[in-house]
């Protein structure tokens, strides 16, 4: 399954990947965002093209 991989030291908490997501797959946790429901996750990169800070390094596939 992919799942996006967030560098916590780089999020500024903004939650536009939150919003972007069509899956519901991210959510924020203590103003850092989360992939909480990542077996939902479909892959399509959109929260990584979103977001502004380049905290989302990749889309991980297992
Ligand atoms: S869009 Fe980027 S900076 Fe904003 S909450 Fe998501 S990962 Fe963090
Ligand atoms: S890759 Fe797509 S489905 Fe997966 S968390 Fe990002 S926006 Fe959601």
């Amino acid at each position: 399954m992919p799942r996006p991989i967030i560098d916590p030291e780089e999020c500024s908490g903004c939650g536009i990947c939150v919003d972007a997501c069509p899956e519901g797959v991210l959510e924020l946790v203590d103003d850092v965002a989360e992939p909480v429901n990542e077996d939902d996750c479909t892959g399509c990169a959109t929260c990584m093209e979103e977001c502004p800070m380049g905290a989302i390094v990749e889309i991980e596939e297992d």
